[in-house]
């Protein structure tokens, strides 16, 4: 059956997908996304964001009862874990949201369908339905929303049990006693955090120097450091040379990456949190002749176009951070774009904050101080630690500072780096600042309420012209 024609055909209801379709239909496009997966939400809500940020909030409240009730005068009794209650729950919370795209769908008036597309031409999709036949659907434009899948370690298969990523790692059914952590980056941490909380031994085992490459080296330093005091062990500059059945569980092997003598770890589970790659299997890119980089992810110009006039992409399946809100972003602007509209994401999306969820969290925009050593840029450095925040003190998350970096010359703003309490939600100030090519300055002049964690960015910023209050 051939649908009539519609302005936009989205391939995958994800944070990129079901975004750009909702704002295509605000805009006037008659709209429908089709996504495989039994639910909308992409990665995101389904097995990402989502459900680890209600397992660490979760764990974190355990973790808060079992190590600090006491000093607040709270005694708690005995505490134990009900596992399976806290699966439900986090199960709940993605459930209520993917419900709620549907509903946010059917308010929007964007048709949904519930099956695996496949680009047979230019402004045609066949659609394999879930339910069993064929649906083909026509359209002026299509937009690749199709995410990424987690990256194995090469010769070892995900059964998600033992082996697992970080779709397993979200519904372990035990605790396990120890678990091994294949990657320093923000998923294996967060899910690591998750596990520890609960009382895994876990180790964590990280190729490179540091963990969290990405970010500013002083606040990766740190972040192991208090990573390490919660328990967590790090096996940095070590890679893993394979991974086999063992009599707890799985053996895993491992070598200094720079070589040398190895060692075996036993482990219960091991999660494979290497990275992830963008997924645009079945699409039939290749016959339409879509280019993708050498990295397999799909190339798109300023307007989100591919290499074939009509198809467009969006997301983890595009170069950039493989990150739900850059994904909305990137959703939004396209379908803003196609409807000659200024839409835009910030060049090199530079202003796209990196979070990772832990206690304390660890977040940053902009350009850590390497990125301006290697760039030659001459900057000025503001530093503030919580200890000396006044909010801080009365909460006890005394761990962690603020960190400033802004032109020595113009004083614009150019990176901001924080380790400690509510750092997700206090990096928004310093992204909103970088937006405005605000300065230092700027936000040493603003009034910031008090007691907040906030008062610690106000005083890094006035660190940067050596004149913070509280230190
Ligand atoms: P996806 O969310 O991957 O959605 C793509 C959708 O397309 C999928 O539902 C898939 O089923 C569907 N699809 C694929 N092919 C087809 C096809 N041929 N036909 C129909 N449907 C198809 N990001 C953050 O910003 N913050 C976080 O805290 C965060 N935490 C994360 C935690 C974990 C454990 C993981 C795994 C990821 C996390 N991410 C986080 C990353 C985030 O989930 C992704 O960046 C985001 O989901 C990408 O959005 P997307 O729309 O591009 O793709």
């Amino acid at each position: 059956m051939a649908d009539s024609p519609y302005d936009l055909i989205v391939i995958g209801g994800g944070p990129g997908g079901y975004v750009a379709a909702i704002r295509a239909a605000q805009l006037g496009f008659r709209t429908v996304c089709v996504e495989k997966r039994g639910a909308l939400g992409g990665t995101c809500l389904n097995v990402g964001c989502i459900p680890s940020k209600a397992l660490l909030q979760s764990t974190e409240k355990f973790a808060d009862a079992r190590e600090h009730f006491a000093a607040h005068g709270i005694r708690a009794g005995d505490l134990a874990l009900d596992l399976k209650a806290m699966m439900a729950r986090k199960d709940k919370v993605v459930g209520d949201l993917t419900k709620g795209v549907e509903h946010l769908f059917k308010k929007n008036k964007i048709d949904h369908v519930a099956g695996t597309g496949r680009i047979a031409q230019v402004g045609k999709v066949e659609v394999a339905l879930n339910d069993g036949g064929t649906q083909v659907l026509e359209g002026k434009r299509i937009l690749i929303a199709t995410g990424s899948a987690p990256t194995p370690l090469p010769g070892v298969d995900f059964d998600e049990k033992r082996i697992v990523s970080s779709t397993g790692a979200l519904a372990l059914d035990e605790v396990p006693a120890d678990l091994v952590v294949v990657g320093g980056g923000y998923i294996g941490l967060e899910m690591g955090s998750v596990w520890a909380r609960l009382g895994a031994r876990v180790t964590v085992v990280e190729f490179l120097d540091t963990i969290v490459p990405a970010m500013d080296a002083e606040v990766a330093k740190q972040f192991k450091r208090t990573l390490e005091k919660q328990g967590l062990v790090f096996k940095l500059g070590t890679k893993v040379e394979g991974i086999a059945s063992g009599k707890s569980g799985v053996e895993v092997k491992l070598a200094p990456a720079k070589g040398g003598e190895g060692e075996t770890l036993e482990a219960n589970v091991v999660l494979v949190a290497i990275g992830r790659r963008p997924y645009t299997e079945g699409l039939g890119l290749d016959e339409l002749g879509v280019k993708r980089d050498e990295r397999g992810f799909v190339a798109v110009n300023e307007a989100f176009e591919t290499s074939v006039k009509g198809i467009y992409a969006i997301g983890d399946a595009i170069p950039g951070p493989m990150l739900a809100h850059k994904a909305e972003e990137d959703g939004v602007a396209a379908v803003e774009i196609m409807a000659d509209r200024p839409g835009h994401v910030d060049y090199n999306y530079n202003l796209v904050p990196g979070i990772v969820y832990t206690w304390p969290e660890v977040a940053s925009v902009g350009q850590t101080e390497q990125q301006l050593k290697d760039a030659g840029i001459s900057y000025a450095s503001g530093k503030f630690p919580f200890s000396a925040n006044a909010r801080a003190r009365t909460t006890g998350d005394v761990d962690g500072f603020v960190k400033i970096l802004a032109d020595s010359k113009s004083d614009e703003v150019l990176g901001v780096h924080i380790i400690g309490p509510d750092a997700s939600t206090l990096i928004h100030e310093a992204a909103l600042v970088m937006a405005f090519r605000g300065s230092a300055e700027d936000i040493a002049r603003s009034c910031h309420g008090h007691p907040t964690f906030s008062e610690a960015v106000k005083e890094a910023a006035l660190a940067v012209d050596k004149r913070p209050i509280h230190i």
